[in-house]
């Protein structure tokens, strides 16, 4: 890591920022065991190996009749239906030379079938089948095994539970699945000029918009949350939020007060509590920020100090701390999608500096292109909304 500069603070770039801060992270490790309908949201915690094939018998991918592949000859045939096969109810017999049987999408393929034609492709008259038209074997049945092999992993450790994985799960006769426990996150806002909304504003005060944004952030990536409420900027009431804080979280997420202006008192602080660095990240919005580990006994508890310009926080969020909770939870996926379009307007960037404009993404016949949302401030946040 780069040597800290006192008065500056760290410089360092999104990509040495991130390192950084996966370096201090420590690993949730408890698990917990939930049912299917509590899962959603969690990162598995342990390869899923499918104990059974799935599908687990060869079916019928249609509506129709399952023949034997080898009767299909290079002109129309005609053969003996000899009884039906429903999703749920197998045909008990044996499909023999010149016989078929009634099939439906879902229904087990009988014995000595293999092939099944689609009812549109066949005229029935009594017992009679007439199949014109030209025909592979094997067609339009779904083999046993060909979704999932029995003992294969059907889903890694480490993915985060999405609604299509709660099905396979459940597709696999599984009804609980172990997890990795949910990280529990504390939440505050710093500043001496926050009021909450429903209080009048006294003039130079402004309306804490940040632990909001933080709170609903947090719960939609499905984290624990304990809302601290707003934090005076004296020693005493930041120590002793930081000690409540510290006593419950894996991790506290701040905004406010690690600008220049503040880091002499709260780096004072800070240093007393654990090892947090001061940076300063070669990115805009979100160039100051405080991370690291605090000392609580035995349990870790990392830090996230976000700047407190409310498009800062929101950015710093999403490009540090969002991938820093699942990288700790066990997510082994963590990256934010990254899309190439083209600029509507040109754009201004420092040269080594990491720019994170609002823009509104627009496909066309051409593809894909953005324009910017309008003014960029970092205390915008009505572009964060219209982005
Ligand atoms: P700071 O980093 O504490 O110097 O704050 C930078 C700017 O963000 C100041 O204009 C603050 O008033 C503003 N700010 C700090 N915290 C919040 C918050 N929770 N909600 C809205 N604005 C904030
Ligand atoms: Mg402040």
């Amino acid at each position: 890591m780069p040597t800290p500069d006192r008065s500056k603070g760290m410089e360092l770039s999104v990509s040495a920022a991130r390192a950084a801060i996966a370096a201090v992270l420590t690993p949730i490790t408890d698990c917990d065991t939930l049912p299917l309908d509590q899962a959603l949201g969690r990162v598995l915690a342990e390869d899923l190996i499918s104990p059974i094939a799935v599908p687990a018998h060869d079916n019928s991918a249609m509506d129709g009749w399952a023949l034997r592949g080898a009767d299909l000859g290079a002109s129309a045939i005609t053969l003996n239906s000899i009884g039906t096969a429903l999703a749920g109810h197998p045909y008990s017999g044996s499909v023999g030379i010149g016989q078929c049987v009634r099939i439906m999408t879902g229904a087990v393929v009988p014995a000595g079938a293999d092939t099944v034609v689609m009812q549109e492709e066949a005229q029935q008259d009594g017992s009679s089948v007439r199949i014109a038209g030209t025909h592979k074997p094997g067609q339009n049945v779904r083999r046993a095994g060909e979704d999932i092999a029995r003992g294969a992993v059907a889903l890694r450790s480490g993915t985060l539970l999405r609604p299509q994985h709660l099905g396979l799960a459940a597709s696999l006769g599984l009804a609980r699945l172990r997890v990795h426990r949910r990280a529990r996150v504390a939440v505050f806002s710093t500043g001496d000029e926050l009021r909450q909304p429903g209080e009048d504003l006294v003039p130079g005060a402004i309306y804490d918009s940040n632990r909001h944004v933080l709170a609903g952030m947090l719960a939609r990536l499905g984290c624990e949350t304990r809302d601290l409420g707003v934090v005076r900027d004296e020693p005493a009431r930041l120590e002793a939020a930081l000690r409540e804080a510290m006593s419950w979280a894996d991790a506290i997420v701040t905004s406010g007060g690690v600008s220049t202006g503040d880091m002499d008192f709260t780096r004072a602080l800070l240093a007393k509590l654990g090892e947090v660095t001061f940076c300063n990240i070669a990115m805009r919005p979100g160039r100051p920020m405080a991370f690291g580990r605090l000392k609580n006994g035995e349990r870790p508890c990392v830090l996230f100090g976000l700047p407190g310009n409310p498009v800062a926080a929101a950015v710093s969020f999403t490009q540090f701390v969002r991938g820093a909770l699942l990288q700790m939870c066990g997510c082994t996926d963590t990256a934010l999608p990254l899309l190439q379009a083209r600029a509507h307007q040109p754009m201004k960037k420092k040269p080594g500096r990491t720019e994170y404009q609002r823009g509104i993404l627009e496909r066309d016949d051409q593809g894909m292109h953005v324009r910017l949302t309008g003014a960029q401030g970092s205390g915008m946040l009505s572009s964060l909304c219209q982005a």
